[in-house]
Order: C-alpha cells, then structure tokens, then sequence
C-alpha cells in the first residue's frame, strides 16, 4: 500500500509548504457523504441523519443547507421517515428501534467499520472476551461495542491497560477503533500482553488504510517541518491523532484548525517550513483555502511528499442503489 516519495526537488532553504499525500476524504467518508447527496436527491429534502454524517463541521453544514436533518437518536426522526446511519456505525439497537419505528434507514456505515463489528460478534460466539481499544463514548465505539456488550470491555489508553480486569486471561483477544495512532495502539496491545501473554491478535488491521496512511505521510512531513497544521474538525479522532503524530515524529509545533480563518500569524514567527496535511473527513477545498493563506504570507512554495497511492473506491449502501436503479427504470406506458 506504501509508496516511496520518489526525487524530491532541491531546496532553496525560503520559506515553504510540505503538502502530505495521502490527505483528506477516505473510501468511507466519500460514500458516506455521497449517500446523504443522494438521498436528498432521490427522496427530497428533509432526509434525516443520526449524528453527524463525517466528524466535519464544514460538511454538515453543507449538507444541512442542502435539507439533511441532523438528529442524535433515531426517536428524533418522524415514523416512515428516512434516516442515513453515519460513517461511524450504529449498535443493532439503534438499527431494532429504527426498525420499530418504520424509518426507512440508509446504511453509510463504512464498510472497514462494519468489519470490525463482524470481527466482534465472531469472538463473543466462541465466547472470548474482546479488549476494544478505541476511545470512550466516540460513536464507533458505541456502535463495536453494542454488537457484544457482555463481551467488550473498552481500553482507552496505555495506562488503561494496566489496570484493566478481565474474566479469563487465556480466553482474550484486542479489536480497535478504525481511526486510532498505529504507535499508540500498539504500546496498549503491548502493555496488555504484558499481563495477558496469551491475548490473541485481530484477524486483520483494525486501524484502517486511511489513517495508516495519513499517519505515515504526516511522519515523513513532521521531520522536516516547524510546524505542521492538520486540517480537521475537534471531533475528528483521525484528525486529533495527526496533531499527536506530527509531534512524535519531530515536528516543532502542531495544531489542528478547521478553516484557513483558525490560523494564528503569532504561529508562523520565525517559521520556515510549514506542514499542512488533513484528516479523513476533511473536503480538499478546506486545505486549498489554506495553502493559498500561507501563499498570502510568504509560503508560496508547495511541495507534495506522498508516500501512497489510494484507489479504493465503495460503493454505495444497498437500499440507496436499488432506489437510484429504480429511479433511473424508464416508466412502463399504461
Ligand atoms: Fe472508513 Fe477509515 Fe474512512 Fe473511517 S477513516 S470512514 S474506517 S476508511
């Protein structure tokens, strides 16, 4: 999945921009969204979304003045109604309530999400007990955890680790969050198999392709940066953990800022390189508004380091699809 960077362009040591490839919208956050356009298209305004759909302020108030709803729970939503699942996933009470309610819901649970929640429900059959490392009370963990919740317990830290108590240490395995710090999961894993030996590994990455991916490019830019902003919404956990990243791996300063506007001029003194990189949920206009900022203040020198190639592509949710082909049938004449 990994790519090298390839010849970079020598430079002339004036100010400049180092642009991290892969940034910005994953597989998941782009169908997600997709789905909301389309069902707003397909069924008319208003179309109801439990939570928010991506962790981006910018996209839900777009999507808002285009007639998405955005609900906290199903019991929000008028009965009959059409409500999309977000990207993060929902537990299969939310899914039994909105059933009970008729709503006709609409799936944008990413698929790399949902993989995670078979992963779950496969363990607690063979009864294991799941150590859910990921973050308390995020939504995905609230969805993961609602598949099995006699069997979850979540780990939020490396120090959680620690005093974590299970059943049956001979009986254990670890499930993540899709969107935590590679670094730092794996120093929980570690901590924890200090006290459980015998804890078994998931049958896959948990973290997904899209946060990995992010992650490295942010490391190969942090080095060489004084400072690096990551484009991305507070709740925006891939976002968060790029800020922490880019820290770790020697950047001088970091900060996560929702727009070009949140950028102070006090964090640009004395600073030669800067890093901009985004999270998963972040439109790329959002980063575009930002290095044409810099490019106000003397940064006019872009240079994008990529360290991967993404080509992955979901399709839409299932009910979504058959309403668009239906849609699309022509009208038989009477
Ligand atoms: Fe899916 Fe990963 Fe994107 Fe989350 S960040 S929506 S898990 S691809």
């Amino acid at each position: 999945m990994l790519a090298g960077g390839g010849e970079r362009a020598a430079w002339d040591g004036g100010r400049r921009v180092l642009l991290a490839a892969p940034r910005g919208y994953c597989a998941g956050v782009d169908r997600a969204v997709e789905a909301v356009e389309k069902a707003l298209e397909l069924y008319g305004a208003p179309v109801y979304v439990r939570k928010e759909i991506v962790h981006n302020k910018h996209v839900v108030r777009t999507l808002a003045e285009r007639g998405a709803v955005f609900v906290q729970e199903t019991s929000e939503v008028p009965e009959g109604a059409h409500v999309v699942f977000s990207a993060h996933g929902v537990s299969p009470a939310v899914r039994e309530e909105a059933a009970a309610r008729s709503l006709r819901a609409i799936d944008a649970t990413c698929p790399l999400v949902t993989k995670v929640h078979r992963e779950a429900v496969r363990f607690a059959e063979r009864d294991a007990e799941i150590l859910l490392i990921g973050h308390t009370g995020h939504e995905e963990v609230e969805g993961t955890a609602g598949e099995a919740p006699e069997h979850i317990t979540v780990v939020d830290s490396p120090e959680a680790a620690d005093a974590v108590q299970v059943r049956d240490p001979d009986n254990l395995v670890w499930l993540s969050q899709t969107t935590l710090s590679v670094d730092e999961t794996m120093e929980t894993v570690r901590r924890l198999r200090e006290r459980f030996p015998n804890l078994a590994d998931p049958p896959s990455d948990d973290i997904c392709y899209a946060t990995q991916n992010r992650q490295v490019a942010v490391k190969k830019i942090a080095a060489e940066s004084d400072l690096v902003i990551v484009v991305g919404s507070a709740n925006s956990s891939n976002s968060v953990r790029l800020v922490e990243v880019a820290l770790d791996a020697g950047a001088g300063a970091s900060h996560r800022v929702d727009s070009a506007a949140e950028i102070d001029d006090a964090w640009l003194e004395g600073v030669t390189t800067v890093g901009v990189t985004s999270g998963a949920s972040v439109p790329e206009v959002l980063v575009r508004e930002v290095v044409a900022h810099l490019a106000q203040r003397g940064y006019g020198s872009v240079e994008e380091v990529t360290t991967a190639q993404e080509d992955l592509v979901f399709s839409l949710p299932t009910d979504l699809r058959r309403d668009i082909k239906r849609r699309s049938l022509p009208v038989t004449p009477v």
